[in-house]
């Protein structure tokens, strides 16, 4: 089961419309997900539209709405035309006395009724133990036959505050088995042990696995689905029947709609997950890639990237300004290396295109800067919504264009996103102010990275001004990433 239309969506400051549900639903369902939770039906009039929308929308997947113990939930998910709900049922003393201020038997008792409603409704019903990992066994187990008898078709385990540990997992797991229990496993990431709990569950007979991508979800979120499946497919030769080549295109699909960067150093879909800077594991690679490489890139629909920084040599350099098809002279060569450790030594990571823009610098190829900005200004008060404005000439076209933002440097961005949006289709991936030192006439350095296509570029700006500094960055970017000669899109 994915939930990141419901789990996911709870990461704090997530919030999906209609059209990104059903957007995510299609690519889950694409990929090979069985069970998809849309979200919780109770929660607003926009969130059943939206249910509907994936309901109604002819998937394979079965889909699924999240509902508490009471009536009015169910019956809203059923008015979603959703195939079955996931209900939810706290189930350790914590959570029934504190929270619900209630007793075991109550919770037991109105458990049994609410499968029963959801059964006349025609609804498949996972009867799912909130807070399972911190509950009493024997109430545990009580609640689950109980619930197999009143006509619920599966059961689900949640760890809901992260603190199970594999070997517990194992052993709980091992004796629903024994039970004939189909009990579905849902983990969250407080201890960085949700994926590792998982595979514990499933090697012990657990049906079922709820996972998230790129492992949204509430605090540090749930398993992330596709390491799940990496780690099945790979390590344990299990077949899952998740087309993997398409895993890190719903990661980027996800991580876009959702506002949430996946961290560099993510497994599987991390920036950095296949990406080499250090001169030997470089080395080794060109030798035999799974030197330094668990599994190929390709598996999971990505790309090997080799990178320059700080400890880039001499030789690296000159084989990848071979490849580029370019002779440097000594000083030419010096020249790049300086350049591209000025750029590791500030932390950066220095791709292939910044190497191939700084070459072509370096060795004078490179253009007259295609975009130059004319004229700028911005706005900013109290009482005044920050705007820019700004006017940029490309060739012989001039291009105006105003922006507003939430602070000055936000609305300058703004317009120049605006601005270049008729020139190249080019995202503003990062932005990242670095160094401000001294006093308030210090120098900001801007970092921003960009990408156009399947090329991403860092560039800096400079000045006292961070305003500037920032559009300035930006448009080197800019000029970097549009090719010498390239056709500017028609506006
Ligand atoms: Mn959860």
């Amino acid at each position: 089961m994915d939930t990141t239309l419901r789990d996911g969506e709870q990461t704090p400051g997530v919030s999906l419309v209609a059209e990104e549900k059903l957007l995510i639903a299609q690519k889950l369902d694409d990929i090979g997900v069985n069970i998809i939770e849309a979200g919780s039906a109770i929660t607003s009039k926009v969130e059943q539209e939206a249910i509907k929308r994936v309901a109604r929308a002819g998937l394979n997947a079965e889909i699924c709405s999240y509902c508490r113990i009471r009536k009015e939930d169910i019956e809203l998910a059923a008015g979603c035309d959703v195939d079955s709900i996931h209900l939810v049922v706290p189930v350790s003393d914590l959570h029934i006395e504190r929270k619900l201020k209630k007793t075991r038997d109550m919770v037991l008792s109105e458990s049994v009724e609410m499968v029963e409603f959801a059964k006349q409704h025609g609804l498949i019903v996972e009867l799912s133990g909130e807070d399972a990992s911190r509950a009493d066994i024997n109430y545990l187990t009580t609640l689950y036959k109980a619930g197999l008898d009143a006509g619920a078709d599966r059961l689900c385990f949640c760890d809901t505050v992260g603190v199970l540990l594999p070997e517990r997992t194992y052993e709980v797991f091992t004796g629903f088995s024994k039970l004939k229990l189909p009990v579905s496993i849902h983990c969250h990431n407080d201890f960085g042990l949700a994926t590792s709990n998982t595979i514990a569950a499933l090697r012990a007979g657990a049906p079922e696995a709820h996972v998230t991508v790129n492992g949204l979800g509430e605090r540090a979120g749930n398993t992330p689905l596709e390491e799940l499946v990496v780690v099945l497919e790979s390590l344990y030769n299990y077949k899952t029947k998740i087309e993997c080549s398409k895993l890190y295109s719903i990661s980027r699909i996800v991580s876009r709609l959702t506002n949430i960067n996946v961290s560099n150093n993510k497994a599987i879909v991390g920036d950095s997950a296949f990406t080499h800077e250090s001169g030997i594991h470089v080395h080794g690679l060109m030798a035999d890639s799974s030197t330094y490489e668990p599994i190929m890139p390709e598996m999971v629909g990505r790309k090997r990237r080799i990178v320059f920084g700080k400890h880039t040599g001499r030789a690296s350099i000159i084989m990848s300004l071979r490849e580029l098809g370019l002779e440097t002279t000594k000083e030419q060569l010096d020249e790049v290396l300086r350049r591209v450790k000025e750029l590791g030594d500030a932390g950066k990571r220095v791709t292939d295109a910044d190497m191939q823009s700084i070459a072509e610098t370096v060795l004078g190829i490179y253009q007259e800067a295609a975009v130059k900005m004319e004229e700028f200004t911005v706005v900013s008060g109290n009482k005044v919504t920050p705007t820019a404005s700004l006017k940029l000439r490309v060739g012989d076209e001039e291009i105006l264009e105003a922006a507003t933002g939430l602070g000055p440097v936000d609305a300058a961005i703004n317009a120049l996103r605006k601005a270049i949006s008729g020139i190249a289709d080019i995202q503003l991936e990062e932005y990242h102010v670095d160094a401000i030192t001294g006093g308030t006439d210090a120098l900001v350095e801007v970092w921003v990275k960009l990408g156009k296509d399947d090329k991403i570029i860092t560039a800096r700006g400079a000045r006292a001004d961070i305003i500037l500094a920032s559009v300035e960055a930006v448009i080197e970017g800019i000029n970097r990433l549009i090719q010498k000669g390239e056709k500017y899109r028609d506006k």
